[in-house]
């Protein structure tokens, strides 16, 4: 291992102590969402003890102190990010933050005749959301497939960067295959063939260094709850010139500068694009969640789950029958897998019994488990917090309820 001691960390995860069904919990839903450490927890806990007060309306010394919160997190996360707090939306998470890009970027500009790249490993919030702007523009909708391993085929996503291209939509890091897409590449050579793309950040954030800016993308998207903050936090990094050119997507207060009945003046972005009391406990929370993953460092955080990864596939590929769907070279933690005669459903059941928490079902991407022909998979996805030792109850546990199911 590296400079970290982990079962230190381990300690930080309150929730990693509870016991399930009389049995110590294994936590393998990290990719569904991450659990918190004690720093972040109390980061919410004292921003309602001690500072509650609305952001920016009050010139008082609660709600000063509630706007420092909610703008040290922007400052923390945009220097997480390699960005300009600046250029940073703060909004509910992934979901909302490509919602924004498709209703106030994508919509006013993209016609009949026009087409929306996409890959199939994408999860619903980076489909659906173009899907309803090709209804309401008459834009056509165009995807990438897979090689057999689950990596992306590159040549041909290369041939579909054609000139009615105007958007290439694209996850960084797949949230059933782990695969781990090479965007920087891929984002300069859509630049170059002026092709706009938004990345979805939300896998990458919580396991890997991500320098936004050397990737060279024009959106990046990004989730609290995944990356040890709190639910409802997240982010959308733009460039300054979309976001000086993009509509308000939602209206209201905070968002503005001065309404008359004859016509408003909007406030700067971000936070023409942050109207309303947004989730201030959340985002005092996601500051600490931040500082948290800092101190860890992020390039230790990718060493150990590396480590951890490989262990889990040294284990599964002795177990009789199972199949792991992904195998990309450099992949992250992340392992959906099946086993002859067993439905995930089931397997996904019995494992809870015995205190293992892993996800079954089609993980919100219906179009790849489409493409690999299959109903569900069961995905145990790993963080740095796990262990060893977790691992190798989890493959017992498996072979266990797996002989319950034979
Ligand atoms: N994209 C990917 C790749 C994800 O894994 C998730 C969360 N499962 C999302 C988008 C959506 O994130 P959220 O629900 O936090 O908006």
């Amino acid at each position: 291992d590296n400079a970290v001691d982990w079962s230190r960390v381990r300690a930080d995860f309150p929730l990693l102590r509870r016991e399930v069904n009389g049995k110590p919990l294994i936590y393998f839903d990290s990719a569904n969402t991450g659990q918190k450490p004690t720093s972040v927890i109390e980061a919410v806990d004292d921003f309602y003890r001690r500072h509650n007060a609305n952001v920016s309306r009050a010139v008082h010394t609660l709600g000063g102190e509630a706007t420092e919160l909610y703008e040290n997190a922007r400052r923390k996360l945009a220097r997480f990010i390699h960005v300009r707090p600046d250029d940073l939306v703060l909004c509910s998470g992934t979901t909302f933050a490509i919602n924004l890009v498709a209703y106030s970027w994508a919509l006013p500009r993209l016609q009949g005749g026009d087409a929306i790249l996409l890959t199939r490993m994408e999860h619903h919030a980076n489909i659906v959301p173009w899907q309803l702007v090709a209804q309401r523009t008459g834009a056509r909708i165009e995807v990438v497939e897979l090689l057999p391993d689950g990596s992306l085929d590159m040549d041909m996503l290369r041939a579909k960067m054609t000139a009615d291209v105007k958007l290439l939509a694209i996850a960084h890091v797949s949230n059933v295959l782990g695969t781990v897409n090479p965007v920087r590449g891929i984002c300069h050579e859509a630049r170059r063939r002026g092709i706009v793309t938004v990345v979805d950040g939300s896998q990458a954030l919580p396991h890997r260094p991500v320098d936004v800016a050397a990737i060279g993308c024009d959106f990046y998207a990004l989730t609290g709850h995944k990356m040890c903050g709190p639910t409802g936090t997240g982010a959308l990094w733009a460039r300054r010139e979309h976001l000086e050119a993009m509509p308000p997507f939602i209206g209201g207060g905070e968002m503005i500068r001065e309404v008359r009945f004859d016509g408003t003046v909007f406030n700067d972005a971000p936070r023409k694009f942050e109207a309303g009391t947004p989730n201030i406990a959340g985002f005092a929370g996601l500051g600490a969640a931040v500082d948290y993953l800092d101190a860890l460092g992020m390039a230790n955080v990718e060493a150990r789950e590396q480590e951890l990864l490989a262990h889990l596939n040294e284990e599964l590929a002795r177990v009789e029958g199972l199949r792991i769907y992904g195998t990309a070279k450099g992949k992250a933690a992340v392992v959906s897998f099946l086993v002859e005669g067993a439905h995930a459903h089931d397997l996904a059941t019995l494992l809870d019994i015995e205190g293992v928490a892993i996800r079954s079902g089609q993980h919100c991407a219906h179009p790849l488990l489409q493409w690999f022909g299959i109903g569900a998979t069961c995905r145990a996805s790993l963080a740095f917090y796990n262990t060893h030792e977790e691992i190798e109850a989890f493959v017992a546990a498996l072979r266990k309820v797996r002989g319950l199911l034979a």
